[in-house]
């Protein structure tokens, strides 16, 4: 895997505001290096596979510290024509601090591949969680809900769109906390809004479906969309073909099973709503009171011990 002439890039910057300065309290940024190179890593095992290279275990020889690598092939990234998408990725992500958000400390490259420092999440893929459990409790859902309204306020005060947050983009670290990964989709809110089509079909706003232009409250809908998915097992808008499942986005038509709360059924709606100018706040979504109180539950689920004391 090795090859010797791979060379660092500080990802550009466009936000004044926010600096690509080192993070001391992260020894991979604290080296204050300027080359990296896959001689710097020892690589373990496969964390993942994604659609242009696999993600492994790595740790940066001098420091110890544990990092997940991602290894991308340029050849398929020019197949796919992804190459301006990974480039905004990095140049996006490079620049977010926020605790639920997943840092990428640098990247480099060599003739054939590149290579993105990431941040380990040790308990990985929320998606997994989630089809394994089938549902989250109310309190579980609620604590995630509560961190990535979080972390979206947080990209939305940079002029950050998400545009692409489902579960397979969530990751979880060790101690079960959310940290949003993939940035792939996420755009710089621009002067003019943008209308391209991308995100996945069951998350997709109707304004996107549509053609029309879109904001930041696209990250709202699919917030609606995820905290239904958590309680549920399944989107809200599912069906058998993807015109179906279009026409219900559009009509915004979606039941909730006996199961889910008043409190829940409640946040959802005021999210899912087809005027994009009419849901729900990011800073109101934080202190919904459903939100408050059953996240303030979840580390009763979580720490179950603790009630034995
Ligand atoms: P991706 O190419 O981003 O889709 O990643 C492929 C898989 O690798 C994911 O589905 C995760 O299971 C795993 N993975 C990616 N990034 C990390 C990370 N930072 N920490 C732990 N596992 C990861």
């Amino acid at each position: 895997m090795a090859e010797s002439n791979a060379t660092y890039q500080q990802p550009i910057c466009h936000d004044s505001s926010h600096p690509a300065k080192p993070d001391l309290s992260h020894p991979v940024d604290n080296t204050n290096k300027s080359h990296w190179s896959i001689d710097d890593f020892e690589i373990g095992k496969p964390l993942g596979k994604g659609k242009f290279g696999n993600v492994f275990l790595a740790r940066e020889k001098k420091s110890k510290y544990i990092i997940a690598l991602k290894v991308l092939f340029k050849s398929q990234l020019q197949k796919g024509g992804v190459e301006h998408q990974l480039r905004r990725e990095v140049e996006i992500q490079a620049h977010l601090r926020h605790p639920n958000i997943l840092r990428l400390y640098g990247y480099f490259y060599d003739d054939r591949r590149v290579y993105l420092i990431l941040e380990y999440a040790p308990r990985g893929e929320l998606y997994k969680q989630l089809r394994a459990q089938r549902t989250f409790s109310e309190p579980i859902s609620a604590k995630y809900i509560r961190q990535i309204a979080d972390a979206l306020n947080y990209c939305h005060s940079k002029a950050v769109i998400h545009r692409d947050i489902k579960p397979e983009n969530l990751l979880l670290d060790f101690f079960g906390n959310i940290k949003i990964a993939d940035f792939g989709w996420s755009v710089h809110a621009p002067t003019s809004r943008r209308t391209t089509l991308c995100g996945t079909l069951d998350y997709l706003p109707p304004e996107m479906i549509n053609s029309k232009p879109h904001d930041k409250s696209v990250d709202l809908w699919s917030l609606g969309v995820l905290c239904y998915e958590f309680l549920c097992g399944y989107p809200p808008f599912e069906s058998e073909d993807q015109q179906s499942t279009y026409t219900r986005i559009t009509t915004c038509s979606f039941n909730f099973p006996p199961h889910v709360s008043e409190g829940a059924r409640n946040f959802i709606s005021l999210l899912l709503v087809i005027d994009p100018t009419k849901r729900l706040p990011l800073d109101n979504a934080l202190t919904h009171q459903w939100v408050v109180d059953q996240s303030a539950k979840s580390d009763d689920q979580m720490f179950p011990q603790r009630n034995d004391k």
